[in-house]
């Protein structure tokens, strides 16, 4: 059966229909603005707008669909939450797209949907095929994670299964937009990165430069800068190594680039580990962009 797959953006939605769960040679792909400044009524119609597109190209009808959203369906409320596209939160989002579209579908937070298409199809799937337990980690603009069990995303009672940029890390990241202070987003994302440097050297600089800064070797900030964030992603990951450990973890987004966490970062996590060594995979994610809405269709599949 087809697998359809929305991947919805604060820009753009993103729609794909896969030959299947076993082939996912793609039938349809499609992209649309999302226009969210016009309000949550008209996000709405906008992915019920690309579903007809998608329809209409492929010439198939879906019975269900998965989508991939930014912020999490409360699973007691059954309204959205920690979206940055705020118009969303407080919505009954699934709710009310069930109610447009006229079938049921199903959702999961962006991060979980990397998670799952690196598991299934990606970085995951090539090294280790039959892997029990993926985490998937975003680090970029923000931190996200998603789990992955069996090929299954676990969302957990509160919808929160797998975040991982939200748990507390270290009191210097200061107050996180989300209420608690000293998140992992707080010390970790490429914004966070950057805004360390600015505080200590009294120069703005992006993650970029201040990655080649420090490769050149000649801007002690920048040393500084690289070394604590490798320091604290392994203090932060071993505390999912500590308790799911995972058979392979998959890292995204811009900060991921960064070579030296698969080096230094994992030899830090090592420190914190429960155990005398550190046999968990560190892998780059392969999916790129895609992964949003190749893992927003394998949550029907
Ligand atoms: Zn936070």
């Amino acid at each position: 059966m087809p697998l359809w797959g929305i991947d919805l953006g604060g820009t753009k939605i993103e729609g794909v229909i896969l030959e299947s769960a076993n082939d996912t040679k793609v039938i349809s792909r499609l992209r649309i603005d999302t226009e969210a400044d016009q309000g949550y009524e008209h996000i709405l119609d906008r992915i019920v707008l690309l579903v007809q597109k998608l329809s209409a190209e492929s010439g198939l009808t879906p019975v269900t669909l998965g989508i991939g959203t930014p912020g999490t369906l409360d699973p007691i409320t059954q309204t959205l939450k920690n979206s940055n596209t705020t118009c969303m939160n407080g919505k009954p989002f699934k709710k009310d797209l069930e109610a447009k579209l006229g079938f049921p579908i199903a959702l999961a937070n962006d991060a979980n949907c990397f998670a799952l298409a690196e598991a299934r199809l990606g970085a995951a799937k090539r090294v280790m095929p039959d892997a029990e337990v993926v985490f998937g980690v975003i680090m970029g603009t923000g931190v996200g994670g998603g789990l992955v069990v069996h090929g299954k995303v676990i969302n957990g009672r509160q919808g929160n299964g797998g975040e991982w940029g939200h748990i507390f890390l270290d009191e210097s990241g200061g107050p996180c937009y989300c209420g608690q202070t000293g998140c992992v987003e707080t010390v970790i994302a490429g914004p966070s990165l950057q805004r360390y440097y600015e505080s200590i050297s009294g120069k703005k600089a992006t993650l970029k430069e201040i990655v080649k800064s420090y490769e050149a070797g000649n801007d002690p900030h920048a040393q500084a800068t690289i070394k604590r964030l490798l320091e604290m992603f392994g203090k932060g990951i071993s505390v999912i190594i500590n308790i799911i450990d995972p058979d392979i973890i998959v890292m995204g987004g811009g900060v991921s680039n960064i070579d030296l966490l698969y080096t230094e970062g994992i030899a830090e996590a090592s420190k914190h580990i429960f155990n005398t060594k550190l046999d968990t995979i560190f892998l780059k994610a392969e999916l790129g962009d895609s992964a949003g809405v190749f893992g927003a269709a394998m949550l029907v599949g």
